[in-house]
């Protein structure tokens, strides 16, 4: 199997040898398998967000590497590193930060067109995205004109739109209420999984990390394999 990402020896200290000193991430070692589906879960204030952060390339960690695909990401130019997460990592946030202004079809053939893609099959591949979670109705919403699970399954079709190897969710249904969660999380599932895709997916909820491959734990700012019975 090969390695989608892997996070080495990963530490983040917050206003470092300031007083309200915060070290977030001490020695954070994760693989994460080409196909892989993995469920990260930690309360609040564990360091989720720093890690996925980190791991999407938003964020540099103090000492450690991200290895995207094979690819050492630490040193390279923020140029380098914006082509690399442009390319390779899709990011889906618990708000669906879509742009108010556009349809559900442009917010996802946007990021399509900075990457170089043709109108005519950024449109295209727009449509397949929202229709494979069942929007195509909506394609010429704006947000909105959505409701909150709506709004959340085009912010996925977005993080799919450059079709990456990596998605990173920070809690992408802890917005919703517990019905449209589950049934949201299950659209994001077979989205990944008809995808192919490499995920790691923030979540409080246990009963939705179960439904992954694998679930690690964020405790003491270190990342722990959660055995599943
Ligand atoms: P989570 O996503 O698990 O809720 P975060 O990664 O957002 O956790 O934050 C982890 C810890 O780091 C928290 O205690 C938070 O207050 C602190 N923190 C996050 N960002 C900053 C920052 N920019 N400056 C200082 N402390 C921060």
């Amino acid at each position: 199997m090969s390695e989608a990402l892997r996070l080495s020896g990963i530490s983040k200290t917050y206003k470092k040898g300031k007083p309200g000193e915060v070290c977030v991430l001490s020695d954070v070692n994760f693989t994460l398998q080409a196909g892989e589906l993995v469920g990260l879960v930690a309360p609040s204030g564990a360091g989720k967000s720093t890690l996925l952060h980190i791991a999407g390339l938003l964020d540099t960690p103090d000492s450690g590497t991200v290895i995207v695909g094979g690819q050492d990401t630490s040193g390279k130019p923020d140029r380098e590193r914006t082509r690399i997460r442009r390319q390779d990592i899709g990011f889906i946030y618990q708000f669906h930060h879509l742009l108010a202004e556009f349809t559900a079809a442009e917010n996802i053939t946007l990021p399509q067109f900075a990457n170089g893609v043709s109108k005519r099959v950024a449109e295209k591949h727009a449509q397949q995205l929202l229709a494979s979670v069942g929007l195509t109705d909506r394609a010429s919403h704006r947000p909105a004109e959505l409701s909150g699970g709506e709004q959340q399954r085009v912010a996925f079709c977005r993080a799919l739109a450059n079709s990456p190897r990596i998605l990173l969710a920070d809690e992408p249904t802890g917005n919703l209420d517990p019905a449209t969660s589950d049934t949201v999380f299950s659209a994001l599932m077979e989205l990944v999984r008809s995808t192919g895709l490499s995920a790691l997916i923030a979540t409080h909820n246990m009963e939705l990390a179960k439904r992954m491959d694998r679930i690690v734990r964020l405790e003491d700012g270190q990342l722990v394999e959660i055995e599943q019975p």
